[in-house]
This record gives C-alpha cells, structure tokens and sequence, in this order.
C-alpha cells in the first residue's frame, strides 16, 4: 500500500497550521502550541511535545515530519560574519550569511536555488536557475542559524533582523516567501516586527503591489540606476517593468507614513558612479519617500566590472546628502569567505544552461 508523503511542518505558517490541524478534527489553538516547540523551543521531536496528548504525538508522527536543509559547511569570517553551505533533500544548494554588528545581527536569506533575472554585475546571475525554495527551506536558514549561533539556548535575540537579500528574487517566490515571513513575524514563532524584516526586489511590480496587500514588512528595491537605458543593461527586468512604474509603485507601497523604501545602488567605476548619474538620481527620487544604500560591487571571477574607487563613491554619496537624501555606504563584510553581495552562489545543476552558453561564448571570444 502506498503511504500518504508526510507534510513538513516547517512548510506551513500559523494558517497553514490551523488548516492542517483542521484536517486531523483538532482545534486551532494546536498551531500555537506546535509554532512554540519548533521555533521557540527547537523541538523537533513529536514525542517530546508534552502537551499535546499521546494520541495526537502519534498521530503527527504518521503524518507530519519537521525536515531541515542539512548544513554541509560553516564558515566564519575575520569580521564575524558566518555563512553556511546547505543542502537541500535533492542535492541543490544555497548559501545564508549571517552580519553581526554593534546594534544588530541580521541575517540574509535566500529565496530561490539560482535567479532568473540576469543582472549584470551579479555572480547569482551567472550559476543560472534550478528552483523555487519550499517555504521550509527559507525558514529553515532563520531555524538553523538561529540554533548554530546559539540564540535557541539563550534569552537573547542575536537574529535581530532578517533580509531577503540572498540568492533568488524572493517576489518570483511569492507564496513560500509569504509563508515564510508570516512565520519571521509570528509572535510564537520569531516575533520580529515588520520594521526588522526586509524583501528586496529587483523590481517585480505586481509582486510589489501584492505585498502591500499580504504581509507589508520593509522594501528594498535594487535601482543600480538612475534611468531606463542603463537599467536596462544592468538589471534586464527593467525593460517589462521601467524605473518610473517602478517608483509609482513604491512610492504606493510605503503610502502617507513615515515608512521609506530602501533604494540599493551597485557602485560600479565608469559604469554609474559619475556626478551626473548622483544628480539624475536625486532627480529621480525626488518625491519618493527613499533611503539610498550604496554598495561597493564584489568582484567575482569573469565579472567585466570593477568597483568604484573610494574616492568616487565618497563624491558620489556626497552629491546625494547634500541633495537631502538619506544615504549609508555599506560596509563590505564576509569578503574573504564570499559571502558578500552579490557572491552567494551554492551549487546545483543550472536548468537554464546559462552557465554553459556563457562558457562556450567565453571561449569563442578566446579564439
Ligand atoms: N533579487 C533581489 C534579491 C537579491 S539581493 C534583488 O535584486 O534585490 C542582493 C543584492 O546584492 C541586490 O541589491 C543586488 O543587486 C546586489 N548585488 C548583486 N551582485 C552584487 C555584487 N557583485 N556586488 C555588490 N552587490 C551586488
């Protein structure tokens, strides 16, 4: 007889969970209990969840089990940053970075095994796309890290914040992203509040527009420039969606409060980091309540690009503070173990041969 395939728990969210327990004749209040022994407790053993009855422990041992990715590798940086290697059942992989600083910890998560989006400057881009994460598997980096770096034994709270900012476009993955950030938002799961949990997107509007509606934490929209003809080239999804919707589109998502979308720049030399990309962006922003992050581009092997020197990018932040935009530099951290922007890359089997197309077309340039 063919058994039923168990539902991972880590998959669903409180909803998720009050369905589920639903389905087995019990009452909501089971979704609490469980979300406490998981996230708030580390439990992943029905038989030691003592107060659900015997019954249900053995009923949810035949029908639910509590999978996570497996960690294959740990890595710590000179700065304290962490990265782990994880391996998912079917032997796809993806990277998580974890970035202490003075007054937070924050942890940057991945949605997506590989991207579809192709931007230029990014070395996600060049592994090519496998698959969407499951919504375990994005929750599961916040549970393991949570337990790697003590926090699950401890009173504090070392992840203080969280960004979709790893591999992937987290709005390309938008149900198992939801799911996921509900349960980074639950108070009986990780209790943090909307403020301390960003979604960055390169831009997908509808995506946008949707996230208003479901579950508004914090945006970070990834501009790299100030108009349409060198958005196209850098980041290609801005010839479906172009930088004035886009904006449109944020400016909406934020509305009338003192909420501000967090607008990443990519510093890239001779590419857009003069004084007149810092004034069109100005231009560009002007009305949209923004913060601009300014990243100095990683390198990464068989990139065209190199990053803008010091003294550029310190002119280039100086034109937008001076304009009144809210501006940070970001520091570059975890570099010497590549986990910085834009460096994460796992391993997996490219289901769009774009590695292998980029290869060949490497190697007729060669020749
Ligand atoms: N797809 C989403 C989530 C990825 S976030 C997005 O585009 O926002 C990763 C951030 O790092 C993005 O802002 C991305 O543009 C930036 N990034 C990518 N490659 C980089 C590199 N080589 N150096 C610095 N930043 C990079």
């Amino acid at each position: 007889m063919e058994t039923e395939p168990k539902t991972n728990l880590l998959d669903l969210d409180r909803k998720g969970l009050i369905a589920f327990f639903a389905g087995m004749g019990e009452p909501a209040f089971r979704s609490t209990q469980v979300l406490k022994w998981i996230y708030v407790r580390g439990v992943r053993d029905f038989g030691a969840m003592t107060d659900l009855s015997k019954d249900l422990r053995a009923r949810l041992s035949q029908s639910a089990d509590i999978v996570l990715p497996e960690v294959v590798r740990e890595q710590r940086s000179g700065d304290g940053s962490h990265k782990w290697l994880l391996r998912m059942p079917d032997g796809n992989s993806i990277e998580t970075v974890f970035i202490p600083e003075e007054d937070r910890g924050t942890l940057c998560v991945s949605s997506q095994v590989g991207c579809t989006l192709n931007c230029s400057f990014c070395s996600t881009a060049q592994q090519g796309f496998n698959r969407n994460l499951t919504t375990g598997e994005i929750i599961g980096q916040v549970l393991l890290a949570a337990e790697s770096l003590g926090q699950m034994t401890s009173e504090c709270r070392i992840i203080s914040n969280v960004v979709m900012m790893g591999m992937g476009e987290p709005l390309l993955n938008y149900d198992n992203v939801v799911a996921a950030m509900n349960l980074m938002l639950d108070d009986f799961a990780f209790g943090l509040s909307k403020r301390r949990v960003t979604l960055s997107t390169a831009g997908i509007i509808p995506g946008i527009e949707r996230l208003r509606r479901d579950c508004d934490v914090s945006l970070a929209v990834s501009l790299h420039a100030p108009e349409d003809q060198l958005r196209n080239e850098l980041v290609p999804l801005n010839r479906k969606y172009p930088i004035k919707e886009l904006l449109a589109a944020c400016k909406r998502y934020v509305g009338e409060g003192r909420r501000r979308v967090t607008f990443e720049y990519v510093m890239l030399a001779g590419i857009n980091d003069s004084d007149t990309h810092a004034r069109q962006l100005v231009r560009c922003l002007r009305g949209v309540p923004a913060k601009v992050n300014l990243i100095p581009f990683n390198p990464f092997p068989q990139t065209g690009y190199t990053c803008s020197s010091p003294e550029r990018l310190a002119a280039f932040h100086r034109i937008l503070v001076s304009a009144g935009l809210v501006t940070l530099t970001r520091k570059t951290r975890g570099d010497d173990i590549d986990a910085a922007c834009g460096q994460l890359a796992g391993q997996f089997r490219d289901r769009t041969q774009r590695r292998e197309r980029r290869l060949a077309q490497s190697r007729t340039d060669i020749q």
